[in-house]
């Protein structure tokens, strides 16, 4: 798909952020490529809009987005597919009553959180985030979504880091990714 070499030249590589010795994949320069940005979309609008994501009815498909990039990929989907769309966001952040989960990160570890009243039980969802790494994030939105009743479909992802095998730590659950750094 010759889209996917559009995506991939423009994402921007920036060596040693946040920290010396990591390669920071900056979609920022994918969302000022109007082009490249729509691309992103159209693919996985392509692969969801035929895809059963629903068994109980059309309202009831569902994109989950993690904080903070997967807010930037998510709706335009869930729009175009004709799906809600539902933000896992970091500790604090949602007035409503929450769910959590926590997961480790390289140093420490983080939680998301999610609204209760936003899944319902056999709802079935796709989860996106820009990109994976270890899986640990995506692990624990999938732990989100499963502790309400909710079936994970797949994960979505522009980039995802090879080396990191993040698809071990996904429950089984596929794992789609667009590209691969270069
Ligand atoms: P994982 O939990 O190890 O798979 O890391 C994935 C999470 O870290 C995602 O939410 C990403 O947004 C973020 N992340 C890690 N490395 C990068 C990067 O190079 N660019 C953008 N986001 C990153």
């Amino acid at each position: 798909d010759p889209r996917l070499e559009a995506i991939s030249a423009a994402i921007r590589v920036v060596p040693n952020f946040p920290k010396k010795g990591i390669m920071f994949q900056d979609i920022t320069t994918l969302l000022l490529d109007h082009k490249a940005f729509k691309h992103t979309i159209d693919i996985f609008v392509d692969r969801y809009k035929d895809m059963q994501i629903s068994v109980v009815a059309d309202d009831m498909q569902m994109i989950v987005g993690v904080e903070a990039r997967g807010f930037m990929f998510g709706p335009p989907i869930a729009l175009a597919i004709g799906a809600k769309f539902v933000p896992l966001r970091k500790p604090g952040k949602l007035p409503g009553k929450v769910i959590s989960e926590s997961y480790e990160l390289e140093y420490g570890h983080d939680r998301l959180e999610m609204h209760v009243d936003a899944v319902e039980p056999l709802e079935r969802v796709i989860i996106i985030d820009d990109l994976v790494a270890t899986g640990g994030t995506l692990s624990a939105a999938i732990s989100l979504m499963e502790s309400q009743g909710a079936e994970v479909v797949e994960c979505a992802c522009v980039i995802g880091l090879p080396e990191v095998k993040g698809q071990h730590k996904l429950k089984g659950k596929p794992l789609y990714v667009l590209v691969e750094p270069s």
